[in-house]
């Protein structure tokens, strides 16, 4: 704060632009943009956001100068002089705040836009995340040779005053005469903007960009954007086409949402709101955020930037939107407003209706069901296991990759269980790091035998879940990686291969030996069809699905020993058991046990160091090759 007071200077003269102004205002003023016009929804949303801390100011200080002024904001053009001038009736600045405002950057992502800028970026990017990176202020520059913003603030004792900048490395700051509160910005606008000097060009600008601004704007004494809320209007009288351009301005997300939801009640509580699933997880074009925003407004005054925790349950984080009621009261804490069993009504209904809506749309369009579920079903996982409210409903909507499916149809536990065999009680399901290495997996050879089902699960964040869901409609969910997995059924006749104890025993003895510590056992496998071998856990260890997790973040958990089973009648076996008869030293046979232990480990996801795979398998192509 200090070196920002060391640049103040007498009034009227020039003060210097901070290094990272001058840096952005270079850029802004020689590039050229294809998208320019949003400079006005730039100082239009300053000028909403002026608007919103008086109309906040107001709840909470009785001393505001012109207390009855109307809340509006006021565009006007001049073409011949090539201006436009814009004001608001907001809680202006005083000659300090201008300094600190107008003259810094405040918000270090200016310093990443910069960069992504002068790295020569598309320009048309540069202008439409402008207002991203807190710097929406000097987007001006683009279409303006010179700015001059008047301001007299809301407190009565203040004084008006003048910012003027044209662009280059400094701006005048002077004493100014402005008998109404807010700010007066005049936009002299450069030869090659002339185009904006236009009343019906910056129209069309405004009901793109700017239509749902909560306060009048008007042009020539006619207000241009929505006259009332969208959200208060009634659902049955706005069109899809509204919600879309809604949530564009809101959100600046380009991408229309996968769906929206429009609540207007007045019993039990007075709430009208409007929320907005997105097409993606992550959006927007540079800090690519996954969490959206809910606004809340009681009484047409925005209340809470982001009252998010307050009225949704975690899981719905990704969900962006308004929320207004006239029954939460105004002048609360933050605190108090979680408390108000107003807000937990709230919750409650939005909640619900959610779930709702989600539910009908897995019922009615599983196509686009499954597109949703695959951008944010991670979201509902970790709810699923660290949440409660809700659960039934989560659980009517998780949706799994199967074995049922040679595809990437997505199936319910509804229809899994529809689908059980005689005698199946458990739900079956197998972890892998991905869909194609699930596919490969061994411990699917005992079930595919007898017909059985098995959910394939791949999210990283599975291993977490389970922990919530360990039962659906009183059948357990069982990993088929369990050793003593009892299966329902009949198989097809297992084949016991022509290896003589001996021969077998002498195999695995040289197996253990290969693999040391990594196994607990190396034994011969009751189910396995038509793989070679597989990994296996002697008792259905708790917490493994949690260690798993904590393997694939990396952490450094020791990989527990496990059991090996070996397949007697698969021809690598029998191959491998007639070499060590032959030759008890054989190398070879050492080098495939390893290989083969780690091909477990590759298919589960969990090899921490697969290059290291390398100078064996180099062993292994020699020795074949040799024949
Ligand atoms: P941001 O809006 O993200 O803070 P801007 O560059 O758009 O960044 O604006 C910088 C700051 O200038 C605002 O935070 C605000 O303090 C001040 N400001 C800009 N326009 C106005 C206005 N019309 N009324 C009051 N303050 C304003
Ligand atoms: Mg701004």
């Amino acid at each position: 704060m200090s070196e920002e007071q060391a640049t103040v200077a007498p009034s009227g003269e020039a003060v210097a632009f901070k290094a990272e102004v001058r840096q952005l205002l270079d850029i802004l003023a020689h590039s050229l943009y294809t998208e320019r016009e949003v400079f006005l929804r730039e100082l239009i949303s300053n000028a909403s956001d002026a608007l919103q801390r008086l109309q906040f100011e107001m709840l909470t200080t009785s001393d505001v100068r012109e207390p009855e002024a109307e809340l509006a904001i006021w565009i006007s053009v001049d073409s011949e002089a090539r201006t436009i001038t814009i004001r608001d009736s907001g809680i202006g600045m005083t000659r300090e705040e201008m300094i600190e405002h107008l003259g810094t950057i405040a918000q270090s992502g200016a310093r990443n836009f910069i960069q992504r800028a002068s790295e020569g970026g598309k320009s048309a990017t540069t202008s439409a995340i402008i207002g991203q990176f807190g710097v929406g202020f000097y987007s001006v520059f683009m279409v303006a040779e010179r700015v001059t913003v008047t301001s007299l603030s809301y407190r009565p004792d203040a004084e008006a005053a003048q910012w003027e900048a044209t662009g280059g490395d400094t701006y005048t700051i002077a004493p100014a005469e402005q008998a109404e509160r807010g700010t007066t910005i005049v936009l002299h606008l450069k030869e090659d903007a002339t185009e904006f000097a236009n009343t019906w060009r910056l129209e069309q600008i405004i009901r793109k960009h700017s239509n749902f601004v909560a306060y009048p704007i008007y042009m020539d004494d006619r207000r241009i954007n929505e006259e009332q809320a969208l959200w208060r209007q009634a659902p049955r009288n706005v069109e899809a086409e509204k919600y879309a351009d809604f949530y564009r301005q809101l959100t600046m997300d380009m991408e229309p949402p996968l769906l929206h939801m429009h609540l207007s009640t007045d019993v039990p509580v007075d709430l009208h709101a409007i929320l907005f699933v997105p097409a993606q997880r992550e959006r927007g074009l540079i800090e690519r955020r996954v969490e959206g925003t809910i606004k809340l407004y009681s009484r047409k005054v925005l209340i809470q930037e982001d009252a998010h925790k307050e009225l949704l349950p975690n899981y719905l984080r990704f969900i962006e939107g308004v929320v207004d009621s006239e029954d939460i009261p105004l002048n609360v804490s933050r605190e108090a407003v979680q408390n108000s069993p107003v807000i937990q009504r709230i919750r409650k209904s939005l909640t619900g209706r959610l779930m709702r809506e989600l539910g009908e749309l897995a019922n009615n369009d599983t196509e686009k069901f499954a597109a949703f579920w695959k951008q944010f079903g991670v979201f509902f996982k970790e709810g699923l296991a660290l949440e409660f409210e809700q659960r039934d409903e989560i659980i009517k909507l998780m949706r799994f990759y199967s074995t049922h499916h040679a595809d990437e149809t997505l199936v319910s536990l509804a229809e899994y269980t529809s689908r059980m065999i005689d005698g199946q009680t458990e739900i079956y399901y197998l972890l892998a790091s991905d869909l194609e290495a699930a596919r490969h997996s061994p411990h699917l050879d005992p079930l595919r035998a007898r017909g059985l089902e098995v959910l394939l699960m791949t999210d990283m964040v599975d291993g977490f879940m389970l922990s919530g869901l360990r039962e659906y409609e009183g059948h357990t969910l069982r990993n088929i990686d369990d050793a003593s997995l009892e299966l329902p059924g009949v198989a097809s006749e297992q084949e016991y291969g022509s290896l003589t104890e001996e021969e077998f025993g002498a195999l695995t003895k040289r197996f253990a030996d290969a693999l040391g510590e990594r196994v607990k056992a190396v034994r011969a496998s009751k189910v396995l069809r038509a793989n070679p071998s597989r990994l296996v856990w002697e008792d259905a260890l708790p917490g493994r699905e949690m260690q798993r997790i904590q393997q694939l973040l990396g952490q450094d958990v020791p990989l527990p020993p496990r059991i090996l089973e070996l397949n007697r009648a698969h021809p690598v076996i029998v191959n491998l058991a007639q070499r060590i008869a032959a030759n008890p030293d054989d190398e070879l046979t050492g080098a495939i046990a390893e290989q083969l232990y780690d091909n477990a480990l590759l298919l589960e996801g969990l090899h921490t160091n697969p290059a290291s795979m390398v100078s064996r398998i180099q062993t292994l192509i020699e020795a074949a090759a040799k024949g």
